[in-house]
Order: structure tokens, then sequence, then C-alpha cells
């Protein structure tokens, strides 16, 4: 019996109903833009949380993960802001939010098992809230897993979860991704309408890998400067007179950077309009088969969030020098920034080198050992 049910077992005393899972996500290009009403384009990644799960005749929830010591027990009428705290939220605030939303939904006993690395900007967060959401789905037959509007519900459930209980104000697009994901494909996701499609992604056809650095570095200004990029952006757009800095355009960018009062409004600005543009003209150069294009907008795009919007860091920085220096068509950092994770678009046959020449150069630096390892697009959210 696998670990998880196996661990399931003992603490429960009785066998789990079934296991669900949903994934990781690296975001290929579009960062900073979800809360922005803009463009992301995520792919999700093989590496996935595992729930185990039943459902209880009443109210309660006891949850436990691998990845953590305690058991946690707390009814859904007791959910709020903070209770319970720490990793607990994420997992009880989906099923205070499914409830919110209308759906009948009742006790569950839980144990998780996260692949995704914690913490490292592969949204661990919303494929923890996404395995369990899907399990809730089944359990209590909401039906929500088997039409595309139905995983919006519960991409926007997880979010609420996220954003009300566990307390991160974070954009939509780790649970649209963990949802809407396909085999093969990036999902070009509009945050403005939610609206989604999926764009073939296949690089082993041009002989490329993906090479994702967890650079273990997390800097404990994250979440406070992410704060206050949103208030810039929102500062930004209403000088504007604009709902969301998706709609200012690219053509009368300088006219509208023009108006703002100060040199970091400008710069904020200039990031979120030119990284929604970098969105598309990434998925046309996917279409058209162009990765070296692909490998430069990676670079523009890194380039404009560590000097316009300033949420890089010497780690991220390091593992996109280092990459482009041994051959890489291009790099990034990829998630929210401060740390987390950085990637790399490599020829398949040198990435050994450039994975080897990213841990020498952190080893040079007296950095903490990184983690690289080569990804390829994977599926969304299902029963396993
Ligand atoms: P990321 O989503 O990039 O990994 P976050 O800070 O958004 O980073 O979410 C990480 C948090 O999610 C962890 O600190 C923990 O509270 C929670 N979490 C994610 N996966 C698990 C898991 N398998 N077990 C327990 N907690 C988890
Ligand atoms: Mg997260």
């Amino acid at each position: 019996m696998p670990r998880l049910t196996r661990t399931f077992t003992d603490r429960f005393s009785h066998s789990p109903e079934g296991v669900w899972s949903a994934p990781g996500r690296v975001n290929l290009i579009g960062e900073h833009t979800d809360y922005n009403g803009g463009l992301a384009l995520p792919i999700a990644l093989p590496h996935r949380t595992r729930c185990a799960a039943s459902a209880r005749d009443d109210d309660t929830l006891r949850i436990h993960s691998l990845q953590e010591d305690s058991l946690v027990e707390v009814r859904i009428d007791d959910v709020a802001a903070g209770h319970p705290g720490g990793w607990a939220a994420y997992v009880a605030g989906v099923l205070w939010s499914l409830r919110e939303a209308g759906y009948a939904v009742r006790g569950l006993d839980v144990v998780v098992d996260g692949q995704v690395p914690l913490g490292a900007g592969l949204s661990s967060s919303a494929a923890l809230e996404c395995s369990v959401a899907a399990a809730a789905s089944d359990l209590f037959g909401l039906g929500l897993l088997d039409t595309a509007e139905g995983r919006e519900v519960l991409a926007a459930a997880c979010q609420r979860a996220e954003n009300d209980i566990a307390g991160a104000p974070t954009g939509g697009m780790d649970q649209a991704a963990a949802m809407h994901c396909t085999p093969a494909h990036a999902l070009r996701l509009d945050c403005l309408d939610g609206s989604t499609r999926q764009v073939p992604f296949d690089l082993s056809a041009h002989d490329l890998a993906l090479l994702v650095t967890d650079t273990r570095a997390s800097h404990a200004l994250a979440d406070g400067q992410y704060g206050a990029r949103r208030d810039a952006c929102e500062k930004a757009a209403e000088i504007l007179g604009v709902e969301f800095l998706r709609e200012v355009d690219m053509a009368s960018l300088e006219d509208s950077l023009a108006r703002l009062p100060d040199d970091v409004l400008r710069r904020r600005t200039r990031h979120v309009v030119t990284e929604i543009a970098r969105v598309d003209a990434v998925v046309e150069a996917l279409r058209d088969g162009d990765l070296a294009e692909v490998g430069r907008l990676f670079v523009a795009s890194h380039e404009s969030l560590r000097d316009d919007y300033e949420v890089s860091c010497t780690e991220l920085d390091l593992v996109v020098d280092t990459a482009m220096a041994h051959g890489a068509l291009g790099a990034r950092m990829t998630g929210g920034g401060f740390g987390g994770s950085a990637m790399a678009l490599v020829p398949v046959a040198e990435v050994e080198r450039v994975s080897s020449a990213i841990a020498e150069a952190f080893a040079d630096a007296n950095l903490t050992a990184p983690v690289s390892f080569s990804v390829t697009a994977a599926g969304p959210a299902h029963r396993d």
C-alpha cells in the first residue's frame, strides 16, 4: 500500500474513499500580471500534491500532511481568517469557501502528500488547495471536475481560500493552472475575464528542455513587497483612469507613463504593460516554432522584472546569468520573486552542463545549493 493511503488508514482507522491530485505550475511568461487583469502562460508541472480523503457525516475536518507533523482538527463553521493558522488553512479554507459559494459540503478526513517543493514559487499552495477541492467535488457529488465551468468554480473557491483564510493576497493564476492545464500544452490565461486557451508546448520536438531551478532562497521581504507592488499597480491604474493596467495598451504606453507622477510608478506600469504584450509574443513565437524568439522574450521579461518591477534577487539573477553564459536560449525568474525559482530554455544536450554550472556558481558564491530539474507540461487536477 502506498505511504499516503497507509498513513491515512493508520491515522483514521479506516480506508480513504479515494485519492485526488493536482499539479504545481511554472509560469512561462506573464509575471505579476494576474492581479492587473493581464495574461499569463503557465504549464502544469509533473510534480503533484496527492490528497487521500473520505467524507464525514458531521462538520469536522481532520487534516494531516506527510510534510508536517501535526493533525489539525477544525469544524468548517469555525473556519475564519487565520483559523486554523498555518498550512491547514489552505485545506480548511477550501471547504469553507465552497460552502460560502453555496455548495453543500460536510467534514472530511484528509491526508496530503506534496511533491511540489514548498514555498519555491512553484505553487505548492494551489496544488494543495486544488487536490482538496477535487476530492470535495467528487465526495459530495458536486460534479465540478467534469466541466470547464465547474473547474472555474473550484479554482475561484481555492483562490478565495488562499486570500481570505490563509491570508495570502495572490492572484488567480496558480489555481487556474492547476485546474485547466493539459499535457503538452501551456495555458494562455486571460485574467480579465478568466478565459483560457490551450497553446501547444512540446519542447522535445525542438530538442529543447525547460530546466527549472529552485534557488532554495526565500527572502523575508516577499510578502510585504508583493502587497506594495499590488498597491502601486492600483494607484497607477487609478491615476490613468482604468480599472486594471491591462487596459493600458502598448501603442500609447509612453503617453500613459508621462501622466504618472513618479519614476517608481512609471517603472511598475512599464513592466506590467510590456509583460502582458510579451505573453502573446511568446504564444505567437511558439506557434511559429521560433524558440530563439521565445528565449529572447524570456530574457526581456527577466530584465523587466529585475530592473522595472524590482522583484528579482541575487540568486535568481545568478541562475539566469549562468544559464545564458552556458548556452541557454533564454532564462528568467518565475513566480513572485525574492527567491523561489528560475527557469531556462536549454538544448537537451546541454542540460547537464547548465545545471552543473548553476550549482557551481552557487557554491562559488557561498549560497545554499540549488535544485535543478527538467520539466514537461503535465495535466490538471483529477481523481487518481
Ligand atoms: P508556493 O505556493 O510557491 O509553494 P506558498 O507560500 O504560496 O508557496 O505556499 C507554501 C505553503 O503552502 C507552505 O508553507 C504550506 O503552508 C502550504 N503547503 C503546500 N503544500 C503543502 C503540503 N504538502 N503539506 C502541508 N502544507 C503545504
Ligand atoms: Mg503559492
